[in-house]
């Protein structure tokens, strides 16, 4: 899960970013309206947290760009405490919802899983093959036996899960599961495949991952 935040405050910024990293999402930033702008069309996001007060272009502006411009990403804004105005106008231009600053980063992540949760299906499960995958718990089974992943090996897998029996490219692999600063020519996301191999088809006779070399990664299920 691949989150936005577009936030002028330093401080803040990093504060909700190094806490939706401790919960295993993929987090970028972009510190003002035009950024953002530009970040959330060239990217694909689950989620956008959106503050209002934004240098050179503002929240509530942005969002209705965002919407006219077909991107339906759930967005949740951050407003002041007095904006009443501004909540209503974000919510009837097409924010999802509201958090008020200052906030309690434990409502914001609250809110974040119901919006995430939304987009998911209404299963908590995904299944392939004999491996399943919760994403509430994040327990990882195969064959019944559990296996233990590190968060962006979690992520991996499950954008692999959610792209079954289609080829993935590296491309396509760091624009989710790795952030904007990712240097997509190092090998990293082959090593981080190499880890998932191992820990998924090393001891099954049958192999969900494969390799399809010159174009990317397939699980097969
Ligand atoms: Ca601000």
């Amino acid at each position: 899960m691949r989150i936005l935040v577009i936030e002028d405050e330093k401080k803040i910024a990093s504060f909700i970013k190094r806490g939706l990293k401790e919960e295993g999402y993929v987090v970028d930033t972009a510190s003002d309206g035009e950024e953002g702008h530009f970040v959330a069309t060239t990217h694909e996001f689950d989620l956008i947290i959106l503050d209002l007060m934004l240098p050179k272009l503002d929240g509530i502006t942005l969002c209705k760009k965002l919407r006219d411009e077909n991107i339906k990403t759930p967005v949740i804004m951050l407003t002041a405490k007095s904006g009443t105005q501004d909540k209503i106008k974000g919510l009837d231009i097409g924010a999802d919802d509201y958090v008020t600053k200052p906030f309690d980063f434990q409502e914001l992540l609250a809110r974040t899983r119901t919006h995430l949760r939304k987009r998911e299906s209404s299963s908590t499960q995904l299944q392939v093959a004999d491996l399943t995958v919760n994403l509430l718990t994040h327990k990882v089974e195969r064959a019944g036996l559990e296996i233990i992943l590190t968060s962006k090996e979690f992520i991996l897998l499950q954008y692999l899960i959610r792209n079954r029996d289609t080829v993935v490219t590296r491309t396509m692999i760091s624009e989710h599961a790795w952030d904007i600063n990712f240097d997509i020519s190092s090998n990293v996301i082959d090593v981080y495949i190499n880890y998932l191999r191992h820990k998924i088809d090393e001891q099954h006779p049958k192999k969900l991952i494969k390799t399809i070399r010159g174009r990317g990664y397939l699980l097969e299920g």
